[in-house]
């Protein structure tokens, strides 16, 4: 049988869902900090994730469930496990350390289909560095799997070191050499100083994410960043819906004077080549 090749004109590799249940709590978390930093542009609800990808013309996404306690690791990765279809939902995992056996954990949900996990150092209380996450590491190199980082500060605390610098991620890389690495938000979100020295031009992907939105940032910086590293290890992404209105964000990439070769890499196809689609 003839199967025609799925074509997707954007994918947004870094987004973010919770469970129906949870998902109105986390908003409402959000919306009574008076600390909080981080825009809202969606309700964190799958609906709404599939209503940000029909009205912007993104036709896969990578997300994430990110647990902030051991025991909500087995059900957040359940709940990705359940609504990833392996063409337009790529659900990425959560791990905590200290959980019980977690590379039984990790081993379970990469049998189960889910192609990566999220260390996200913001909301989690680990660090790339840290040595009780190497046994993990060590089975998600095994098998193949991606290991997507927050790399750089917390957007409500960014007078705080980060708990991953792009530093980490550099240790990182000559430690696990064959692990494939995903650097959120340039290699070192408002620590672009550092990510250009320990990240910009190592063998690994980053993505574009940036806060409250892509535009916060000069269009020269980003094309420099981006061909500094290396377009074909650029994954086009928007931290959905922690971010600003995604679709003026789409826009403003659009008109960014690259080459479309160079544009196609980053908003699609160097996800396929990542994904194994
Ligand atoms: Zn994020």
């Amino acid at each position: 049988m003839l199967e025609m090749e799925r074509e997707y004109s954007m994918i947004d590799t870094h987004t973010h869902i919770f469970p129906d249940k949870i998902a109105p709590r986390i908003v409402e978390h959000m919306k009574a900090d008076p600390k909080n930093q981080i825009p809202l542009s969606g309700n964190f609800t799958l609906e709404d994730l599939k209503g940000y990808m029909a009205r912007c013309g993104v036709e896969a996404v990578c997300t994430f469930c990110v647990a902030e306690r051991p025991k909500a690791v087995p059900p957040a990765n359940d709940f990705l496990i359940s609504i990833t279809d392996h063409r337009t939902i790529f659900g990425f995992g959560t791990i905590l350390p200290d959980m019980e056996n977690p590379v039984t954990e990790v081993r379970r949900i990469r049998e189960k289909g889910l192609r990566g996990i999220k260390f996200h150092s913001v909301f989690q209380p680990i660090g790339a560095g840290d040595e009780n996450l190497f046994s993990i590491y060590e089975e998600m190199t095994r098998t193949g799997m991606i290991a997507y980082f927050h790399v750089g500060k917390d957007p409500n605390h960014p007078s705080l070191p980060a708990r991953t610098n792009p530093q980490d991620i550099a240790r990182l890389k000559e430690r696990f050499p064959a692990l494939k690495i995903v650097a959120a938000h340039f290699g070192g979100l408002f620590m672009l100083e550092e990510a250009r020295k320990w990240v910009v031009g190592k063998d690994l992907y980053m993505d574009t994410c940036w806060g409250p939105n892509i535009q916060s940032l000069e269009a020269k910086e980003v094309i420099d960043l981006v061909r500094s590293h290396g377009i074909e290890k650029v994954l086009f992404a928007t931290d959905y819906p922690s971010t600003l209105d995604p679709g003026l964000q789409i826009e403003w990439w659009k008109v960014l004077p690259l080459k479309k070769e160079e544009k196609d890499l980053i908003f699609r196809e160097n996800a396929r080549r990542l994904l194994g689609l």
